[in-house]
């Protein structure tokens, strides 16, 4: 590895890993096509990486905003992409500037967008959402009635599922019944249910197309294990190490207090590059399987670490320490702050390395 930014952290993206965990959530689903989502920056790791990376096997993307789905358009002339947001109001010529396809939201968007297509004097490719319980995004049951949906004829129907991560929650059953329903007032519209969560829901979720986003990273849904491969590492420096003696403290507002001698190292990984404050509760960094417990709070580019135990020849300025690897994952990390994994990927910062397989961006 070389160094490009100098910087005292570095984010390892496993772009095989991806691929193999795509690979094997299309097997999964056979018989449906496996979109990929790679909105919000790929979940913060990195769009134009993941999404070249991803585009000799898949066929269709999802982006939430339409200034995403622009950006992705630049980078796959080719591919199909939906914007889960559709288009903002009284901007739906961006959609077709763009080759994009809005996912529609709402009868008021349904009008706008017929009424657009209507000027242009031809149709244009969209997506219809239907409400089917998490009150968010969609058309409701009752709305599938209006006029402006008569003659409609999506190139997707698509809803999302509020309890996937809990395979036992009868909400799931319940939406997939609203979903089939819903659906069929549009016969012969290829439909969409399941996130990565849902598509371990099992092949009735399945239907024409899946959207995985968070399993392409390796991340198991409901953290059981399964045989999706982490693709994600992040290892920070030892800036400095120095003795902490006997009733000395650590950090800001002192809250750390040394009852016997500490090591300390200061890493060069902090809050700004999405380290969360409460990190500082349980958290550890780990060399090898030697867990390093955080002492005292996080601070904006730093955080300090119990290296006593630690042999002098590692614990010294230079040496690299793990925060998400084999002996710390994502969800691990997560639970520890008290968030879920997805919040912990789109949280983390831009200003250090980032290596694809291998290379530095
Ligand atoms: C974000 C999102 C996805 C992907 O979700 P994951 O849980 O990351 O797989 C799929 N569909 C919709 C509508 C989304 O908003």
């Amino acid at each position: 590895m070389h160094f490009c930014k100098q910087t005292s952290a570095r984010l390892t993206v496993d772009l095989a890993a991806i691929r193999r965990n795509h690979a094997w959530l299309a097997e999964c689903v056979r018989g449906a096509e496996c979109a990929a989502v790679v909105k919000a920056d790929a979940y913060g790791l990195g769009v134009r990486e993941i999404a070249s990376s991803l585009a000799d096997r898949v066929q269709t993307f999802f982006v939430a905003q339409p200034e995403e789905g622009c950006q992705l358009r630049r980078l796959l002339p080719d591919k199909r992409i939906f914007v889960l947001h559709g288009f903002l109001t009284g901007q739906p010529e961006t959609m077709v500037e763009h080759g994009l396809i809005p996912v529609l939201n709402s009868l008021e968007q349904v009008r706008q967008w017929r009424a657009f297509c209507h000027g242009e004097g031809r149709d244009h490719p969209a997506a219809l959402q239907f409400d089917t319980g998490m009150s968010r995004f969609g058309v409701s049951k009752d709305d599938l009635r209006a006029e402006v949906l008569r003659g409609l004829k999506p190139v997707l129907v698509m809803s999302h599922l509020a309890c996937a991560d809990q395979p036992d929650d009868p909400a799931n059953r319940e939406q997939l019944q609203r979903f089939l329903a819903m659906s069929a007032v549009f016969p012969d519209v290829p439909r969409s249910l399941a996130a990565s969560s849902g598509i371990f829901l099992g092949a009735d979720y399945h239907f024409e197309m899946v959207r995985p986003g968070i399993a392409l990273y390796g991340i198991p849904p409901h953290g059981e294990s399964c045989p999706l491969v982490p693709a994600i590492g992040l290892e920070a420096q030892i800036l400095q190490v120095r003795t902490v003696e006997a009733g000395g403290s650590i950090g800001y507002g002192l809250t750390y207090r040394a009852e016997r001698p500490r090591r300390v190292a200061t890493v060069g990984i902090g809050y700004a590059d999405g380290i969360f404050r409460s990190f500082a509760r349980d958290g550890a960094l780990w060399w090898g399987d030697r867990r390093l417990p955080v002492l005292g709070r996080i601070s904006m580019d730093s955080l300090s670490i119990d290296v006593t135990e630690l042999p002098d020849e590692v614990a010294r300025e230079g040496v690299w320490l793990t925060l998400i690897g084999p002996q710390q994952d994502i969800a691990t990390m997560a639970e520890c702050v008290g968030t879920i994994g997805y919040e912990v990927l789109t949280s983390l910062g831009y200003r250090f390395d980032r290596f694809y397989n291998g290379s530095c961006r």
